[in-house]
């Protein structure tokens, strides 16, 4: 069987399913990037915190509305998608080998972070997803052992997901959508230095300044006030192996500063 690649995407708000950008066309067409349709997908998405990591058993996950002050049909939706007991364990299984202690949570629902790129890439929502969280009081390597521990389930035909954004100043997104303010010019030469860092060190498989970012990229706190945004993408560079190369698949801009780069690991 053709081995899967892995992903990072950034996943927009919730809106995303709605509003009509390059980054929801970019996932509409996110099949076409694959090899083969995915038997399964696995996961890890910034809106699921934990201490420590879980991974999600429920063999029919509800569909989360994990955000509030958007469009009301966005609260309508769902996403009915299977769990996968089965290839959790085996998730839970690989983790515990890996010594990274994972515990489970037999009910848990599919938050945005999950559904809305998965409603938009996959709409019959026909394969079976199995979540796993991050802790963001952990840092890049922690998050790439994760991915590492898993990524033999790519060779079964089984999709690894990271889902966060490659940029999160959610602050000055707030700024602009209740005042109406401009985009800060300053900020958004900071975004694209984070961002064409990233894309830079990435295809140059400069693997120590990456898992370093926070010391060694530009403006990490302007980009990330926050980690838990980014740490998906370690999750995806891990997952995909030691040779991995890195192709960044998408890149578009919200605003100026809301930036949606989505890479490929293969
Ligand atoms: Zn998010």
């Amino acid at each position: 069987m053709t081995s899967m690649p892995t992903l990072f995407i950034s996943h927009g708000g919730p809106n995303i399913v709605l509003d009509d950008t390059p980054a929801r066309t970019f996932l509409k067409k996110l099949p076409e990037l694959l090899p083969a349709k995915p038997k399964a997908i696995v996961v890890a998405s910034a809106h699921f915190e934990t201490d420590g990591v879980a991974v999600v058993t429920d063999p029919d996950p509800t569909t989360i509305h994990d955000f509030g002050g958007f469009a009301p049909e966005l609260y309508k939706m769902v996403y009915p998608a299977k769990g996968d007991p089965l290839l959790a364990q085996a998730v839970v299984e690989r983790l515990e080998t890996a010594g990274l202690d994972p515990h489970t949570y037999e009910k848990r629902g599919f938050d945005h972070g999950t559904w809305t790129p998965l409603l938009l890439a996959f709409p019959d929502a026909g394969i079976p997803v199995v979540q796993v969280s991050i802790d963001p009081r952990r840092d890049a390597a922690w998050h790439y052992a994760i991915g590492e521990a898993v990524s033999d389930l790519r060779r079964e035909g089984i999709l690894l997901i990271g889902s966060g954004h490659i940029t999160h100043n959610l602050r000055a997104f707030f700024t602009v959508f209740r005042h109406g303010a401009l985009v800060d010019p300053v900020l958004a030469g900071k975004v694209d230095a984070f961002t064409n860092w990233f894309a830079d060190r990435l295809a140059a498989g400069d693997r120590d300044a990456v898992m370093n970012w926070k010391q060694r990229a530009p403006f990490p706190a302007e980009n990330h006030p926050t980690d838990e945004h980014l740490m998906p993408i370690f999750f995806a560079y891990g997952a995909a192996g030691e040779a991995a190369k890195a192709e960044r698949v998408h890149a578009s801009k919200q605003m100026g500063f809301f930036a949606f780069d989505s890479y490929l690991f293969h």
